[in-house]
């Protein structure tokens, strides 16, 4: 279903113009207009989703096996050095546009383009009660 307020769903079901790259029955794949590398773009899922919180599992899937595919088809077009696959939850996390989406940002040597986060320094004893309340099966 599409949300009437959401630009992601205008984007993705070809509402509103854009440049699409890559298109199939679930997603649609655009260039980000604020790119952070030259070839950045976003894997957009055509139904809405608000974040992987609501994502279901098949797209979920479908998204990764997306995201690896137009990954290694860009890496070889753009000539990139890396490549990040980026996807933020939450206003905390930088999350801006409250419809999933899957960033694909080709990395250059040098680039300087993404911040890096400052190492922690945990104990071992907090690392261990982490562990403990984390672990899943
Ligand atoms: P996020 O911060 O993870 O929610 O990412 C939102 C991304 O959407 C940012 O990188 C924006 O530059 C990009 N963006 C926002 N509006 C548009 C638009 N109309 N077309 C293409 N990209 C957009
Ligand atoms: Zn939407």
């Amino acid at each position: 279903m599409m949300k009437d307020d959401c630009i992601f769903c205008k984007l993705a079901n070809g509402v509103f113009d854009t440049n699409v790259i890559y298109e199939d029955g679930d997603f649609t794949v655009i260039l980000d207009v604020n790119p952070a590398t030259r070839g950045h773009a976003l894997i957009l899922p055509k139904e809405h989703y608000a974040n992987i919180y609501e994502l279901d599992d098949e797209t979920a899937g479908k998204a990764f096996r997306l995201a690896k595919k137009l990954s290694t088809q860009m890496t070889e077009k753009l000539n990139c050095d890396g490549f990040n696959i980026l996807q933020n939850n939450g206003e905390a996390a930088g999350q801006t546009v409250f419809h999933f989406h899957m960033h694909l940002i080709p990395r250059y040597k040098d680039d300087k383009a993404l911040l890096q986060w400052k190492p922690g320094k945990p104990s071992e004893d907090e690392l261990k009660a982490l562990r403990d309340m984390l672990k899943t099966n």
